[in-house]
């Protein structure tokens, strides 16, 4: 009886929202069954936590390279912060008129170019102080479509909505229990490769991580529009902002230049002071804090003359996260290391940028002297005291002034693709990571269209 009354109460419901009466509402009755838990456990070569600029360039080369891969991603999409975070500005591919990053990344940032009718940059042109003119500009939600096609081409099983919340090590490889949106899974590989850009998968599994006591400020991406800026009277606009600022109307530090903020109409002028991606709870304030920067400014430019029409034309998902974690790995890269070009024995991709550290005043690049070129060993990518594990990305092991180079899309993607051609030769030859021969590594690299450092 209670059961009857409530299916008419739902079918009731259903028709007054919708305007009509349609028998197929009555299928809501499906939601009152329990929502059961898929329990299941899957046997993979490589295990890929974090779908984004590292992680997707490592899942395709292990699928290419012929070892079954699984991608888990917490978000829904492919990229990470080229991608969901908005910054669709790929660097730096060439150095000194070289190219110095290639293989899969390189291939996806071209097909993306290519279906989008842009331009790549003329790098035979040197960038100057400006190496922002290197940059591959992207569109990033076609990036994440590419990324995602050719995974799954790869054969690569991809995991959205799924986080690891157990990594048990054992002999011949790790056991790690992800959970997501109605999963419970019980993942056994051979070998694992975090590129949660936060050292994640590493710290859950045990292992050390290091982090600096003050982070780089994160930012929101967004775009505003409506006002013409070349009929601002910029003048009035900046001294009204610093007069808000002093009030405390406005956050110091949160928009360092508001004439860039305008002249630009967003993109990356945001400072979101302590944003950290780790995990739920610390990514959740961060994404609060830059979506509430974003309407306090917006309200109160909407108070100037000529801004009175200013608008949100579009805005990233979450606030992208420069630095949090990083491994302790078997060879920390010191900033010494990067600007003097080491090439290291076990030197396994390269990596070119300024050091470029941002604080609350923004941010002022050290430039490398002409001819540098960074190298990215393979033992930075192993944490110490660790077997079958590897990481990619922005948490790889270095000091912090290195890590603000390394931290960069094109160097991200070549330690994407070395990590993972790591992976498979370890898992073909039954050994840990640390235990190939770096030669035959280089093989494989090269094989797969990657540049290789040479000494
Ligand atoms: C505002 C800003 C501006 C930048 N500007 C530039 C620039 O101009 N040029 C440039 O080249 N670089 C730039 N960078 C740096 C660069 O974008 C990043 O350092 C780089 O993309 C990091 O790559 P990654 O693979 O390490 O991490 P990400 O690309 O962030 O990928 C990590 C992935 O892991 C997933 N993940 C995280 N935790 C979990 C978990 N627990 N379970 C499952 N999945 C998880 C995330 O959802 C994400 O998809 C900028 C960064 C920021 C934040």
């Amino acid at each position: 009886m209670e059961k009857m009354k409530r299916r008419s109460a739902i079918a009731t419901i259903g028709a007054v929202s919708l305007g009509l009466a349609s028998p197929r509402l009555l299928k809501a009755d499906v939601l009152q069954k329990p929502y059961a838990v898929k329990k299941e456990i899957l046997k993979t070569d490589i295990l890929v936590i974090g779908g984004g600029t590292a992680g997707v360039i490592a899942a395709i080369q292990a699928g290419r390279a012929g070892c079954s891969t699984i991608l888990v991603e917490n978000g829904s999409m492919l990229g990470g912060t080229t991608t969901t975070g908005g910054v669709s500005f790929p660097g730096i591919f060439f150095a000194w008129g070289k190219q110095i990053i290639s293989g899969i990344g390189w291939e996806l940032v071209q097909e993306a170019v290519t279906l989008n009718d842009d331009e790549l940059p003329d790098f035979s042109r040197p960038h100057g102080r400006q190496h922002w003119h290197h940059q591959v500009r992207v569109n990033g939600p076609l990036y994440a479509i590419l990324a995602e096609e050719k995974c799954i081409e790869a054969g690569v099983s991809l995991r959205f909505y799924e986080t690891p919340v157990n990594i048990t090590g054992n002999r011949n490889g790790w056991t790690v229990t992800t959970m997501g949106k109605g999963t419970q899974t019980e993942i056994q590989c051979n070998q694992l490769i975090d590129c949660t850009g936060n050292a994640y998968a590493a710290s859950i599994a045990g292992l050390s991580v290091l982090r600096e006591a003050e982070t780089q400020p994160g930012t929101l991406m967004f775009e505003i529009g409506g006002y013409d800026y070349n009929r601002l009277d910029m003048d009035m606009v900046k001294s009204r902002f610093s007069e808000a600022v002093q009030r405390g109307e406005l956050v110091k530090g949160e928009f360092y230049n508001v004439d860039a903020l305008l002249r630009s109409g967003g993109d990356n002028v945001q400072h979101v002071a302590g944003a950290d991606s780790t995990t739920s709870e610390t990514h959740t304030v961060a994404n609060i804090a830059g979506r509430a920067s974003l309407l306090r400014t917006v309200r109160f430019l909407r108070t100037l003359p000529g801004l009175e029409k200013l608008k949100i034309l579009d805005m990233q998902n979450e606030t992208a996260v420069r630095e949090t974690y990083r491994i302790d790995g078997l060879y920390q890269v010191t900033q010494e290391d990067y600007v003097t070009g080491r090439v290291f024995d076990d030197a396994v991709s390269y990596s070119y940028y300024p050091i470029d550290l941002h604080d609350e005043h923004g941010v002022i690049p050290k430039q490398l002297k002409e001819g540098m070129v960074a190298t990215v060993p393979l033992r930075s990518l192993i944490p110490k005291n660790s077997r079958n594990f590897l990481v990619a990305g922005r948490c790889l092991s270095s000091d912090r002034l290195a890590n603000s180079a390394l931290r960069v899309q094109a160097s991200c993607m070549g330690m994407g693709q070395a990590a993972s051609a790591a992976a498979v030769l370890a898992n073909q030859q039954g050994k840990s990571p640390h235990e190939i021969s770096i030669a035959a590594l280089h093989e494989l690299l090269a094989a797969h269209g990657a540049v290789v450092p040479t000494v």
